[in-house]
């Protein structure tokens, strides 16, 4: 393990760091502050937000700065001011020690002069909003000639936030020479690109966790139909008294829309989004991070200048495309080693996005009911007689005024008084949910309920596409074997020689000694069992690992082939009600099946 004594920095760096009770260094510090004290070509460094990125860039600039000097020589790019401020608080903490260094934040939102003044006393070192930073350039206050280190943070945002010109412009003011650190959650590929139009043959660290999720995040999806998205979510929320968390919405006009449907319906609900001054935004995260919010309604952008460690929920109210936003986003709660929720509200067109994320996240998503009224109710009031159990009581306060309500309330038996009491607090709740229909899409929610449950067994067969296979082909031969009627069969997958096939495992040395008693169109069949694919597989690498070595029992498809019942049993009956007649097809994702209208 990494001390920060092995890492040669300055004395005084390490007496700040101690100070702030650092007690070893962060796995992105352990990577980068290394290679930064010793290297000056470019970096690209890949950690999530909250990783103590800060100091990783921060303690080899301060190492680097000559206090003779009279020159910036440190340029920090960010994209909000909420970092900015952030990263040049954070860096004065560092520096505590070495108080001849001079930093100054430049941003926009706030008066120009006093920046200016600041910048003309003198900085080494200059962490600026690109707007911001160029205007003082134009106004000849800022001069770059001297820098000798540029730092991009959350670059993927900067450019995401259409910085790019701004970006290009302040770097035609910098050497060529120097060198430029780039520190990004995510790499899109079009953020890689533009990396690599002005970085030269930048190596890139990864500090792992920027591509996976944190082991303690629970990842959950929910699936109902687009309308019913903002019933689910306040379900989900009404699961959870006790929710701290951010709902992302794709838009400013969604996010505040659902942020008003949210406060009419009673939440403690808020909106963040660039269409609000940056006065209003700012009470919004100081609420968020007292907490008076409970749920912040956001888009990505506008919730990247907010640093909260302990959310309990991420709620994507739209999956995202892309599986670097997703991964970004769930990164935010499971931190400091707590454990966290990551929830997907989905409709059945999303399910291509799920599945790309699932890939990138190395594990499967679980899928979840959306709770019904009676589980949300029995919550709640768990939740509220668990309050009135912990409330402290101040007798000498409230005695006072108690004495006529007890007198009051004697004629009531003790069962009475605690179902009126219960009454007051949840009749309005109980009336709402009472009757609420299902919004899981029925035959969808059994079907996944029943993988849930369901233990399947893994058989591999010496019949693949070269045999001229199909799923169908398979399926077929399973019920010729007469093993048993209905026998519940999972995935398939067929390759060129052999194939993957997921059976009911009751029946596993049954249908062993059927495979092998029984050919396929000539061909003896060979047939072993893996465990059930069921598992939920610890990383990306392993993933892949486990997908090049072949292992049977580790198969997972997620580009699911078929899910049902094996229909092909007995004697085909006519009809629609013969058993399993929608079987007789790959079952359709969502069925046209009507429910209720939601209230
Ligand atoms: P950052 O990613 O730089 O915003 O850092 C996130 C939080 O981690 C900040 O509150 C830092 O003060 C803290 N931090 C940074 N480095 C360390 C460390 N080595 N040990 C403990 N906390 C740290």
């Amino acid at each position: 393990m990494t001390k920060f004594t092995d890492l040669t920095l300055p004395e005084p760096i390490l007496r700040a760091a101690r100070d702030l009770g650092f007690e070893k260094p962060t796995p992105v510090q352990a990577l980068t502050i290394p290679w930064l004290l010793e290297n000056n070509s470019d970096l690209i460094a890949l950690a999530q937000t909250g990783t103590g990125k800060t100091a990783a860039f921060g303690f080899p600039l301060l190492s680097n700065t000559d206090i003779e000097s009279k020159s910036v020589q440190s340029l920090i790019l960010c994209p909000t001011r909420e970092l900015c401020l952030q990263i040049t608080k954070d860096l004065q903490a560092y520096a505590k020690y070495l108080p001849r260094v001079k930093m100054v934040a430049v941003y926009g939102g706030a008066p120009i002069y006093k920046q200016k003044e600041a910048l003309l006393a003198g900085a080494h070192i200059v962490v600026g909003t690109p707007g911001r930073v160029n205007d003082m350039i134009r106004q000849n206050v800022l001069h770059l000639q001297e820098v000798n280190q540029l730092v991009l943070d959350e670059a993927d945002e900067m450019l995401n936030m259409g910085f790019k010109d701004e970006l290009f412009e302040i770097m035609s003011h910098i050497p060529e020479s120097k060198q430029t650190l780039l520190f990004s959650a995510t790499m899109p590929k079009d953020v890689e690109h533009l990396a690599n139009s002005f970085m030269k043959g930048a190596t890139r660290l990864s500090a792992g966790g920027e591509d996976k999720g944190a082991e303690n995040i629970e990842h959950f999806f929910y699936k109902v139909q687009a309308r019913d998205k903002y019933l689910a979510l306040k379900r989900i929320a009404d699961m959870s008294p006790k929710i701290y968390g951010i709902i992302f919405c794709r838009t400013r006009n969604e996010t505040q829309d659902i942020a008003n449907k949210l406060q009419q319906d009673g939440y403690n609900a808020d909106a963040l989004h660039g269409d609000l001054s940056q006065a209003q935004r700012e009470l919004v995260m100081q609420r968020f991070r007292s907490k008076y919010v409970q749920l912040l309604v956001a888009t990505d952008v506008a919730a990247r200048g907010l640093d909260v460690d302990d959310l309990s929920h991420i709620i994507n109210y739209h999956i995202p495309t892309d599986p670097d936003i997703y991964i970004h986003r769930s990164g935010r709660t499971g931190r400091a080693g707590k454990s966290g929720i990551s929830i997907s509200i989905m409709h059945s067109k999303e399910a291509g996005a799920l599945k790309a994320v699932e890939k990138r996240l190395g594990r499967e998503i679980t899928w979840q009911k959306v709770p019904g009224g009676r589980e949300i109710c029995q919550k709640q009031l768990f939740h509220f007689i668990d309050s009135v159990e912990k409330v402290e009581v101040d007798e000498e306060q409230i005695g006072t005024f108690l004495s006529n309500v007890y007198k009051k309330l004697s004629w009531m038996t003790r069962e009475e008084l605690i179902q009126r009491f219960v009454a007051v607090e949840f009749n309005r709740f109980l009336n709402y949910y009472k009757d609420i229909p299902d919004l899981d899409n029925p035959v969808q929610a059994k079907r996944q309920e029943a993988k849930k449950d369901f233990k399947f067994s893994t058989f591999r067969l010496n019949l693949g596409s070269k045999h001229g296979l199909t799923k169908r082909d398979l399926m077929r031969y399973v019920n010729q074997l007469k093993v048993s009627r209905g026998i519940e069969i999972g995935q398939i997958n067929i390759f060129g020689d052999y194939c993957l096939i997921e059976l009911d495992s009751n029946y596993e040395s049954e249908l062993l000694q059927a495979f092998v008693s029984n050919k396929y169109k000539g061909v003896t069949v060979e047939a072993s069992v893996g465990k059930a694919p069921k598992t939920q597989h610890s990383s990306k690498d392993d993933w892949k690992e486990r997908r090049k070595t072949k292992k049977i029992d580790d198969y997972v498809d997620h580009d699911t082939t078929y899910y049902g019942r094996n229909i092909w049993e007995g004697t085909p009956k006519k009809g629609k009600d013969k058993p399993g007649f929608k079987g007789k097809k790959k079952i359709a994702p969502d069925s046209k099946t009507k429910r209720k209208k939601t209230p």
